[in-house]
């Protein structure tokens, strides 16, 4: 009789011995890739340290999940390593209450990020099966603020318009006009910019009024940002 209750509690228990590794080794990826590379705005870090990226994988990356680089996610692309999220959402400086759009849903994780910090978030991602799964994930995961749209994201997504902030997580040859105009005054985007599969330069655009302020932040490599035909 003992030993079925032992047996019974360590089987409730198994599935907790996991939750804990998992924030474990969040923890230990937030310290050691995030903290220590020099990431400060407290929201950024709390969003990485809530969202659980391995629930973002495939489940034969589940082991990598919090390793210091991208993995791949099915149809030739990729979740980005997380000290690339983790920058590229401090560097748009999200606020409560904003709306912010993402083109290259992917995974969802990015998207995921963001909407622990702002109000909403619009994502576009063009590889339909891609689009569904994150949808799916996200609606699992209780994300009530995230909005997925299966598109070419070249167009931005004019109905949501003006957004506080635009974060492009595939390389564009160049900064899709659209994006720029679909941002508002004293909005920011953060887009990686050069040729496909070399090294490309992570871009900072801000608009003042018309104007618009370009700044080159660190070399970066992503997938190709996708025209549709
Ligand atoms: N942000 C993602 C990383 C995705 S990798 C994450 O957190 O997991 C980049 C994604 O951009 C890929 O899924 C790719 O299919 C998508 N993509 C490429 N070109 C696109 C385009 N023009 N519009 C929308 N999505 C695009």
């Amino acid at each position: 009789m003992r030993t079925v209750t032992l047996i019974m509690s360590f089987g409730l228990l198994l599935p907790l011995f996991f939750m804990q590794d998992y924030t474990k080794l969040r923890e230990e990826m937030v310290k050691t890739q995030i903290e220590n590379r020099g990431i400060k705005d407290s929201s950024t870090l709390a969003a990485l340290r809530k969202v659980a990226r391995h629930s973002f994988v495939p489940k034969a990356q589940v082991h990598y999940a919090y390793e210091d680089r991208p993995l791949p996610i099915g149809h030739g692309q990729t979740i980005s390593q997380p000290y690339i999220v983790a920058y590229m959402t401090e560097i748009i400086k999200p606020k409560p209450g904003q709306k912010v759009l993402e083109i290259g849903t992917g995974s969802g994780y990015q998207a995921a990020v963001l909407a622990e910090i702002v109000g909403k978030v619009y994502t576009i991602e063009i590889v339909e099966e891609l689009g569904k799964q994150a949808s799916t994930r996200l609606k699992e995961l209780g994300y009530k603020n995230i909005e997925v749209k299966t598109a070419d994201g070249y167009q931005g997504w004019k109905e949501h318009a003006p957004f506080d902030a635009i974060v492009v997580t595939a390389a564009a040859e160049f900064i899709p006009p659209p994006l720029k105009e679909q941002l508002k005054d004293g909005g920011r985007m953060i887009i990686p910019v050069g040729s496909p599969y070399m090294t490309q330069q992570l871009m900072l655009i801000e608009k003042t009024g018309n104007k618009f302020t370009t700044s080159s932040k660190m070399p970066v490599r992503f997938v190709p940002f996708k025209r549709s035909q």
